[in-house]
Order: structure tokens, then C-alpha cells, then sequence
């Protein structure tokens, strides 16, 4: 019996390969019908005998292109068509009647797919070692997008005209580059040329082959990639990588590792079968693997230099993912290559070629440009696989700008995030975009960047804000800019309730839960700094129900810098100057004048503002047991705490304690400090102490949320906050938490780091103005 069905596809299914796909599933079985683009996605109409129609519905999904994600399949009997009745008896593609594309949703920029490799390393295809080979379902395109629709002439491809061969693949609905917008060849094309410092072309045969030896010899070479400039040395060769950190003032900072396979990654690092996935994903993002132990002398000592990620028991490891990236491992036969973001210290990536010479100015000896223009820079993604799931760090090239799907339809609402890690989300019906990671809004090429993110994706994303949210704390850069702009509505949003509704969003909760947010620094609505917070939220408020105990933040920032302030004023704050009278290596070491200056400071309660920051409590323990006085880098000592940690069954654990102050719980840390001073002059293992401090946090919050559980009756707690990048804690506590019978919801698709933040943000604004 024939039967004629109607599918509507929604989700990432234009522009990526989706109608070709469906063309050979339909043709391939015999069957007739249509399919068009939609402003929701893609409509299918198909006809033939009920079976065959059955099965191509179900093969549907399943084999969908790499590059589509689909979000909804809707399927409805309609009346059959007889053959010839509209001139039709095949299957076709189905130009919109306006005679214009309506794309959706953008994809994202993906890595080159095992055709297009194949092709390249094949000595008699016609794109042989060409270094921009791409089809349909790989390549750029989000940072090759100037405007929509994206249709070659809105992308940097636009300065290229196919030559013949290329046009016909383009025009062939069969190819497997029908559509692909930046298809090219060696004949028509952009090309790869090779520069000196000061951005002289070096005339010779083959740039790649060049740039290869300089990086042979321990030199630093630029490379131009997908979203920016990386800075590219020997990872095996102690004395690059010594060069690359002095040149970029990067001290101690781990850089990521790019290697040729997963078979390279295996030998330097422990390498589970979820995470071999993620690292060969399409998106290709670095993933944070441990590093092999030594096991033994000799045995299994790593090739990569100590330097790369010193103190660290993760490595930063990542496939190759443009055709460039393979051509030099291949050539260079290189084991691992650190890529780092070409950039100085903190500012963001450098993505044209005389921007890069100028800025990257004494930190490169080569640059490997080409002339496809990057339009917007994008860095490299960050996830490390957590219970076999990945989780984002750094959410960026090759997930954005796919959104992450709501449960609701929302308003417009553009959200500016907060300070450090900065991302902005727009809001669209029941999409939220992320933008890429725009960074530290901490210097001017920052600000330019996070003005060009916004007026980037406001544009592709044909998206007008009809409300501005933003983080209260008033000197944050986003914050400022945000109060600045007229025509819609403003909403500030407290950085922790932010951090646990972009929690509940990713998740698709409603109503009220326990939110654990734990992080370093957020403003608070009593005007303090807020960071080890326990809320009871939803969407339009919360409540504060428990923070840690208030201690000075001696000397603001700088305590931030240096965590010596905080363990001295934990100490002084809990048992006055008689701390000074301890005998341990921490207080032996102490300069005498400095403290004193700090102790008066906090008595007199100059500059010292009060914080409950979890990041600062983890700051003065790591000072205390003697890892670190000062850091380089953000969170630094709290990393290298937990690195400290060693596998044990130990299950001792220090103790907090619970004040019931008013409605509210103050998370006491007197006695953990105590215990913590007596292993101390106990000359207890450092490892030791990690582990009971970090059990001891553990204990205390499921004992607290038991107790809102009792008051509340909620029984579904949000994990957010950069502290729960923490792997040790977020894995126990989330453990803990289901064993006594909490459903206990964390971060997977955005970072749970103020990376995240924006999200929620949007969602908070939408819900006050609801409300
Ligand atoms: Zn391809
Ligand atoms: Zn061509």
C-alpha cells in the first residue's frame, strides 16, 4: 500500500549537507517526494509503499550528516499524490518559492573530515597536500561568516571565483560539496605563504616545508588557524618551550598539546574510551587528560617538556583539525607541537595576518600566514570527561554558535556576562546562543572584542535585544557598558543566582532548587564578595539560605594574587595575633614586616573588604601547607591543591561548622583550620591534608543541604561556579549528594566558570520581567 508522509525536521539542518543526504536516502529507496527549507528547519514530503517509508523515517536521524543536529522530528499522514499529477515522479530539491535560502541556525566551524584527509594525502587527487580542502560536512564557518544568509559572497570565500572543476562539485546535488561554500582548490583557491618576523614573505619552494624546519630547530612559528594565530613550538624540546613562555610572559600557565593521532595522546597520557571520542569529535576541542605516571625508573617518562604544564597532573591534548595542522605533523613528523593562543598573556587571539605580525611582535620567529580571512576570532574549546560525559571549560570553536536548547520560549534578552572568562548570550524563541570565549575584560583589546562578539552575533543571528541583562557588580566592564545602552530594558543580575539558573537552564529545570555556587569572586547585595554561597533559587529570586563565614580580603585584589594575605587573615581572624606564636613552616617563613603591615590593615579595615569566597578559602589552605604564596595565573594554587591529591581510601575528613544565624546557615571554618594546624605540625603528608580539606568541604554541604532539604522539602540541588572545575570535589560531592537521595544536577554544556555565567543571566532577566 503507498502512503505519503510530511516530516518536519527542525534543529542545525541547512547549510550543512542535510538535502543531498535525504536525496540519496530517498532516491536510494525507490521513493518520491520533495524536500524544502523552512524557517524552522527542513519539510520532507515522501511517498511509496508503507514499509519502505516506515524505514526511511527511521534511518532519518540516524544517519543525518555530521555537521546536523537535529532537535525535532514532527511526522503527519498526508494524502497521496498520484504520479503525474504534479509533473513529479521522483524525489527533489525544492527551491523556496521567494527564491531565497531561509537558514536557521549557523553551524559551527568543524574539523576536516576522514574524506577530505584521505583526498589530501592521496598523490593523485587534484587537491594533493592542498591546505584549505573542505566539503559539506567539514571546514570553516562561523569565522569565515561576514552576513547572512551564508551564501559564498557573505563569507571571506567571496574573494575567490570557483574555477570550473570546483563550480561543478558546488552545483551537484550528489557531491559531496554541493553548497559547501568554501570549497576551493590549488587553482582557485587561497594560499599559504611563509613570513619572516617583521612580515617579509620568504620567497621558497615550500612554505610548509620551511615553517617545519624552523620549528625542527627550536624556533617559534605563528601559525594561522580556524579562529586565530597560535604560537607554535617543539613540545619535546625543553628549550622551545622555555623560549615560548619567556617571550610570552606566560609563567607557569599549562599550554595545550596538539598531537598527530589518539594513539600519540595514548602515550603521554591516561586516555579512557569517552574521552578518545571526544578528542577525535568534528569539534575537536583540547581535553584535559592526566598525565602518565612514571612507573618506575625510565619507564613511561613523558617526551613532552616538564614545562608545558608544570605542577599539573592534566595535560591540555588535541587533534589536529584544519588540513594546515596535519600537513606540518606529517611533514614534520613531529610527536606533539605545543599550539597556544597567539596572544600576549591575557588579550585575545590575533586573527589577520598584519595584526598578528604587530602584536605577536618578539614572540614569533615565523608566521605561516594564508589569505582566507578569519572574521571573527574564535579560540580553542575546552572540555575535560567527567562519569564519561564531557563537560565545557571553555566553550568555543566548534560549538559556537550552536545554541543551547531551552525548555521555554524567551524574550530577547542579550546578556553581557561578567569579567573574567567573558562569553555574552543572546535569547531567541527557545534557543540560547553562547558566544564564543571572549576573555579577561581586563585591557582595550578585550572591550573591542566584546563589542565586535555582540554586534557579530546580533547580526548572523538577526536578533534585536529587547532587554539588556547584566552583573551588579558596578565596576565590571560588561556591567558599565550595559548601563550605557537606552532604548531597552536593563536588569541586573547577582552573579550567583546567575550561576545556578544557567545551571537549571542547561538542565531544564523549573521552580526552586538548592543551588551550591562556589566560586572566587561575585558581587554581593550586601555589598561584599561573595563566593562559597548556598541558594535557594529559581529563575526570578532567590535567597541566600548559607555563605562561608565573612573573613577581610586584606589589600583587595592583591590578596587575590598573593594567597599568603588570606592564610594570614583566616589566622588572624580565627585565633588573633597568637596565630604568630605556631610553630609551623608556614608562620616560621612569614616576613615579619610584611605581616604586621597586613595585620593592621585587617584590624584597622582599611582595604580589606569582607569575602565568603570558597576560591579564597582554597587560596590560604594551599598557602598554609606551603604549595604556593603567590600565583600566576587565576586559581592557580586551588589547581594545584587538588593536583596534590593522590588516590587513597582515606575517608578523614576536616570538620565545619553550621550557625543557624537568623534564616540563614554561616558555614563556620574555626574548626576546620584547627584540625587542619594540627596535621600540620604534625608533619602530616601535604597530600593528606589536601584530601581531608576537600572531604571535609564535601561533608559539610551535603550536611547543609540536608538540612534545606528538611526545611524546604526541595530535593534537586544545582552545582555551579568555578570551583566545581574541581574535579576531585565535584566528582565526590556529586556522589555523596545521590547517595543520600538528592537529585543533583552540574554543567556540561556550558562552562560552570563565568564562562557560563551569561546564560543565566538571560534567564533571570526574562523571568523578572515576567514576574
Ligand atoms: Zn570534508
Ligand atoms: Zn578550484
Amino acid at each position: 500500500m503507498e502512503v505519503r508522509r510530511q516530516i518536519e525536521v527542525s534543529g542545525i539542518v541547512q547549510g550543512v549537507g542535510f538535502r543531498p543526504y535525504v536525496y540519496r536516502l530517498a532516491t536510494g529507496r525507490h521513493l518520491r517526494g520533495t524536500i524544502r527549507n523552512t524557517s524552522a528547519g527542513v519539510t520532507i514530503e515522501i511517498q511509496g509503499p508503507a514499509e519502505t517509508v516506515q524505514d526511511f523515517v527511521e534511518h532519518l536521524p540516524a544517519e543525518a550528516p555530521p555537521l546536523a543536529r537535529i532537535t525535532n522530528v514532527a511526522v503527519h499522514d498526508v494524502p497521496c499524490l498520484a504520479v503525474q499529477s504534479n509533473g513529479v515522479q521522483e524525489f527533489c530539491i525544492v527551491h523556496s518559492r521567494e527564491g531565497e535560502e531561509v537558514r536557521t541556525l549557523i553551524s559551527p566551524d568543524v574539523a576536516i573530515c576522514p574524506d577530505c584527509l584521505r583526498e589530501m594525502f592521496d598523490p593523485n587527487d587534484r587537491r594533493y597536500r592542498y591546505p584549505f580542502i573542505n566539503c559539506t560536512n567539514c571546514g570553516p564557518r562561523f569565522t569565515i561568516i561576514r552576513d547572512i544568509p551564508y551564501d559564498r559572497p557573505s563569507t571571506s570565500m567571496a574573494v575567490f571565483s570557483m574555477c570550473p572543476a570546483c563550480l561543478a562539485e558546488y552545483e551537484n546535488p550528489l557531491d559531496r560539496r554541493f553548497h559547501a561554500q568554501p570549497n576551493a582548490c590549488w587553482k582557485c583557491g587561497p594560499r599559504v605563504e611563509l613570513w619572516d618576523k617583521s612580515g617579509k614573505r620568504i620567497e621558497c619552494r615550500d612554505s610548509i616545508a620551511e615553517a617545519v624546519s624552523g620549528l625542527d630547530t627550536g624556533l617559534v612559528v605563528a601559525v594561522k588557524g580556524l579562529g586565530g594565530f597560535h604560537l607554535a613550538v617543539d613540545a619535546t624540546n625543553p628549550a622551545a618551550v622555555a623560549l615560548l613562555r619567556q617571550r610570552k610572559r606566560r609563567v607557569e600557565k599549562p599550554f595545550a598539546v596538539m598531537v598527530p593521532d589518539v594513539q600519540a595522546a595514548q602515550e603521554i597520557c591516561e586516555l579512557d574510551a569517552a574521552a578518545a571520542k571526544v578528542l577525535q569529535s568534528i569539534q575537536r576541542p583540547i581535553v584535559l587528560l592526566p598525565k602518565k605516571l612514571p612507573l618506575g625508573a625510565g619507564a613511561g617518562l613523558s617526551i613532552i617538556a616538564e614545562a608545558v604544564a608544570p605542577f599539573n597532573r592534566y595535560l591540555g591534548i588535541f587533534l589536529p583539525y584544519t588540513p594546515l595542522h596535519y600537513l606540518l605533523l606529517a611533514e614534520g613528523g613531529f610527536k606533539a607541537l605545543v599550539m597556544t593562543s597567539g596572544n600576549l598573556s591575557e588579550e585575545p587571539i590575533a586573527i589577520d595576518n598584519r595584526e598578528a605580525v604587530h602584536r605577536l611582535n618578539g614572540l614569533a620567529d615565523y608566521f605561516l600566514v594564508h589569505n582566507r580571512d578569519i572574521l571573527l576570532r574564535c579560540d580553542d574549546s575546552v572540555v575535560r570527561v567527567a562519569g564519561g560525559i564531557p563537560r565545557q571549560l571553555r566553550r568555543s570553536r566548534g560549538f559556537v554558535p550552536v545554541p543551547v536548547f531551552l525548555k521555554d520560549d524567551q524574550p530577547s534578552v542579550l546578556a553581557v556576562g561578567g569579567e573574567l572568562k567573558n562569553t555574552i548570550c543572546l535569547t531567541k524563541g527557545k534557543h540560547a546562543f553562547l558566544s564564543q570565549h571572549v576573555g579577561d575584560l581586563e585591557n582595550v583589546e578585550s572591550y573591542s572584542f566584546f563589542h565586535e562578539a555582540i554586534e557579530h552575533l546580533e547580526r548572523i543571528l538577526e536578533i534585536k535585544p529587547e532587554i539588556i541583562a547584566y552583573d551588579l557588580h558596578p565596576n565590571y566592564f560588561s556591567t558599565k557598558w550595559a548601563r550605557q545602552q537606552s532604548g531597552t530594558k536593563l536588569v541586573g543580575v547577582q552573579h550567583h543566582h546567575a550561576h545556578i539558573a544557567s545551571c537549571m537552564a542547561e538542565n531544564h529545570l523549573e521552580g526552586r532548587v538548592i543551588g551550591f555556587a562556589l566560586d572566587g569572586t561575585g558581587y554581593g547585595t550586601d555589598g561584599n564578595i561573595w563566593g562559597g554561597e548556598v541558594l535557594i533559587a529559581g529563575y526570578e529570586d532567590f535567597e541566600r539560605a548559607a555563605h562561608f563565614e565573612y573573613v577581610p580580603l586584606p589589600g583587595g585584589e592583591a590578596a587575590i594574587r598573593e594567597p599568603w594575605r588570606m592564610a594570614v587573615s583566616y589566622l588572624a581572624h580565627h585565633f588573633g595575633r597568637e596565630f604568630l606564636g605556631l610553630s609551623i613552616p608556614f608562620v616560621r617563613q612569614l616576613d615579619p614586616a610584611k605581616t604586621e603591615l597586613l595585620l593592621r590593615m585587617v584590624e584597622r579595615k582599611v582595604n580589606s573588604p569582607l569575602t565568603s569566597s570558597c576560591g579564597r578559602l582554597f587560596d590560604a589552605v594551599a598557602a598554609l601547607v606551603g604549595i604556593r604564596q603567590e600565583v600566576n595565573y587565576e586559581a592557580q594554587a586551588a589547581i594545584e591543591l587538588e593536583m596534590t591529591i593522590t588516590p587513597s581510601e582515606e575517608e578523614t575528613a576536616y570538620p565545619l561548622k553550621l550557625l543557624a544565624k537568623g534564616h540563614q546557615w554561616i558555614i563556620g571554618t574555626r574548626p576546620l583550620f584547627e584540625a587542619l594546624l594540627n596535621d600540620l605540625s604534625q608533619n602530616l603528608p601535604v597530600a593528606a591534608i589536601s584530601r581531608r580539606f576537600h572531604n571535609g568541604l564535601v561533608e559539610g554541604f551535603v550536611q547543609l543541604a540536608t538540612l534545606l532539604r528538611d526545611k524546604t522539602e526541595l530535593h534537586r540541588v544545582c552545582l555551579s561556579g568555578g570551583t566545581f572545575h574541581n574535579f576531585y570535589l565535584s566528582q565526590r560531592l556529586e556522589a555523596q549528594l545521590s547517595e543520600a537521595g538528592f537529585e543533583v544536577f552540574t554543567q556540561k554544556e556550558v562552562p560552570s566558570g563565568d564562562g557560563g555565567l551569561s546564560l543565566g543571566q538571560a534567564l533571570v532577566a526574562a523571568a523578572k520581567l515576567r514576574a
